[in-house]
């Protein structure tokens, strides 16, 4: 996609994915031992990178949520927030909660990523729900 080549690698538990790039293009790396939706997420972020970033920097390192902290760089906060939009549209949100979705879990399901994703995504369009 988008020229990305994806590639699963082992990386320390608290690495969530990388993007960089070699002599034969871009390449982004995911935690191979992490649960799949958070690799979804991981693979959302850096194509971000890439969409957003890559003329200001060639290599990105990301670390997972719990290690991230408040003083995130821009191109983070970016990052995260276009993963989020990619991965959970706006419109396809509110139509879930129209059509009776309410549950943290279940919406979480529904879109195929971690609640802890879910539950940013819906704080940031007005939504409180357990
Ligand atoms: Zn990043």
């Amino acid at each position: 996609m988008l020229g990305i080549k994806v590639v699963l690698e082992h990386m320390d538990d608290d690495v969530s994915g990388f993007l960089e790039k070699r002599s034969d293009g871009w390449v982004a790396g995911v935690n191979a031992y992490h649960h799949r939706v958070r690799q979804r997420f991981t693979i959302a972020h850096e194509i971000a990178h890439y969409v957003l970033h890559r003329n200001k920097q060639s290599e990105f390192l990301d670390h997972t949520f719990a290690r991230r902290n408040d003083d995130r760089s821009t191109m983070e906060r970016e990052a995260d927030q276009f993963a989020a939009e990619l991965l959970m549209p706006e419109i396809e949100v509110r139509g879930a909660v129209d059509n009776g979705l309410r549950k943290l879990n279940d919406l979480a399901r529904h879109f195929d990523v971690s609640t802890l994703a879910m539950r940013y995504r819906l704080d940031n369009l007005g939504y409180r729900m357990g």
